[in-house]
């Protein structure tokens, strides 16, 4: 991408300066290389994105859902048989392993087919009334201009996780893409520009949080969408939530744990514990990080899941056997960093510690990648610790032993402050189904790695981590208004 060109805002249906002089680089996490130079967006730059979308409104109202998904799947198609070239992207652009990078380019198009598809579903419901000649509907309306804001950790299948369903549903949009991952931005912003959606319908400003806070901000924005940290995300609902008429939905981070029970098979759970943990360097929002292990299965357990820590490869992403990549950026590796230190002052009982990686670990021509390995610990189950208990976003685990029941795993699972997704593993169904109706979380998973998505399910958090307001397929809830219409006959 590096060819002396300064990419450039989408707004109104015209590519753009804008009005600020900065410029940000975009950088291969894995190598420190710059991928790319991108226009800083401002407040005005938001402005100007806002009142294109504004004025686009009424005219994209007056088409069906059926013509207004005809755009999107020319964006299908193109996801589809770029599909290879996108992956490529995500990982040259966030790190992840290649077939991370794949996966997320897939998602993206299997959301874009769900949203296109359902605009020929049913949308709302015939009602019975209690007057005999009267008919009551409930039908849904779009909610006008949507804001979304994304992270960097799903450069793709985020974005059309909020956007697909709001145009077709006959919003307009406003995008922010993450600071990370502004590559990821601009070519999605071009399949836009080829599908010809009409001028204002599609907009989006390149850049950091500011720009993000202008979206939130502005009194012409009827719903934010934000998927990032709990910290931002809030932020956003406690502004949004005093705004009359405007609604905030934010997915945001976790604490995920995984239980293991004395009725698991090992083999599943090491592989389920290995993948949660480190795929993706453990920076998925559904990562795990708190391992909740039976006594009687604790020692075999620990050692299996600490041998397979001490031998996970970190390597070029691009590699098709690597199975862990870099960290995002040196911020991140730092942050990381300071949560395995404070572990060791929390005393807790280091058993891998791989946080700086020897140079032989490291990939030839790789030396200036983000790179941290896996640090694995145990600690006391019922002790509030900071590390055990926040969002640390990387590979650091906690292993901690319970030796009740199932009501003792669960009730440690659950104590944290976050409720985003985990997973159990145990081959007692009477275990299972308490653990699916007493864990505080939106995602839970059974005898599988705690990780994954599909778009036809909620995908949302309960406690710190949503406000109630799910994406993927549930995000009609939010950019849509439901209306009761009632005819006398
Ligand atoms: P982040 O919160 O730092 O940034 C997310 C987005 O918000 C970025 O586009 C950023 O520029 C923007 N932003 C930052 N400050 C803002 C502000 N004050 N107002 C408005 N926008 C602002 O998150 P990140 O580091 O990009 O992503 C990692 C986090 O996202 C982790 O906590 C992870 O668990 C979470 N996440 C959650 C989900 C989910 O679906 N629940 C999915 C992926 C990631």
């Amino acid at each position: 991408m590096t060819n002396g060109e300064v990419y450039q805002h989408y707004i109104g249906g015209e590519w753009t300066d804008g009005t600020g002089d900065e410029t940000f680089e975009s950088e291969n996490p894995a190598t420190g290389e710059t991928l790319g130079e991108f226009r800083r967006g401002t407040p005005e730059d938001v402005d100007a994105a806002l009142a294109a979308a504004d004025e686009a409104e009424e005219e994209w109202q007056a088409l069906s859902h059926i013509d207004r998904a005809e755009y999107l799947w020319d964006i299908y198609h193109e996801l589809k048989d770029r599909h290879e070239e996108l992956g490529e992207v995500v990982t040259k652009e966030c790190g992840k392993e290649i077939s991370e990078g794949k996966a997320d380019v897939t998602e993206a198009w299997h959301m874009v087919e769900w949203a296109a598809g359902d605009a020929r579903h049913p949308k709302g419901d015939v009602v019975p009334s209690e007057i005999p000649a009267k008919d009551a509907y409930m039908r849904r309306k779009p909610r006008g201009v949507v804001g979304c804001i994304t992270p960097w950790n799903f450069p793709v299948a985020i974005p059309f996780w909020h956007m697909a369903v709001s145009l077709v549903e006959g919003n307009t949009v406003v995008w922010k893409p993450a600071e990370q991952t502004p590559w990821c931005g601009q070519i999605i912003a071009e399949m836009f520009e080829d599908a010809d959606i009409p001028e204002g319908v599609f907009n989006m400003v390149q850049g950091f949080g500011d720009a993000g806070e202008a979206i939130v901000d502005d009194s012409r924005v009827d719903t934010v969408l934000f998927t990032g940290s709990a910290e931002v995300g809030h932020e956003i609902a406690s502004k949004v939530g005093g705004e009359p008429g405007k609604l905030a939905a934010c997915e945001m981070g976790g604490k995920n744990g995984i239980v293991v029970t004395e009725n698991a098979d090992l083999d599943i759970a090491v592989h389920s514990a290995v993948m949660s943990s480190f795929k993706t360097t453990g920076q998925r929002c559904v990562s795990s990080e708190r391992i909740i292990v039976h006594e009687s299965v604790y020692d075999e357990f620990k050692e299996r899941f600490v041998e397979a820590a001490e031998n996970v490869a970190v390597g070029n992403p691009l590699d098709e056997q690597t199975f862990m990549g870099p960290l995002i950026e040196e911020g991140h590796v730092e942050k990381v960093t300071k949560y395995n230190e404070l572990a060791k002052r929390e005393d807790v009982n280091v058993l891998v510690d791989r946080t700086e990686l020897n140079d032989d670990e490291i990939p030839d021509g790789h030396e200036d990648g983000h790179w941290v390995g896996p640090f694995v610990y145990e600690a006391d189950a019922h002790e509030n610790l900071r590390c055990t208990h926040e969002e640390v976003f990387g590979p650091h685990v906690a292993l901690l032993q319970y030796s009740g029941d199932i009501e003792e795993a669960v009730e440690i699972h659950n104590d944290t402050d976050y409720g985003l997704a985990g997973a159990i593993i145990s081959e007692d169904y009477r275990e299972i189904n308490y653990y699916r109706d007493n864990a505080e979380i939106g995602l839970a998973y059974g005898n599988l790695p705690c990780i994954g998505a599909e778009v036809h399910l909620p995908f949302g958090g309960v406690k710190k981590s949503g406000n109630g307001y799910p994406s993927a397929r549930e995000v009609i809830e939010a950019v849509t208004e439901r209306t009761a219409w009632t005819l006398n006959n």
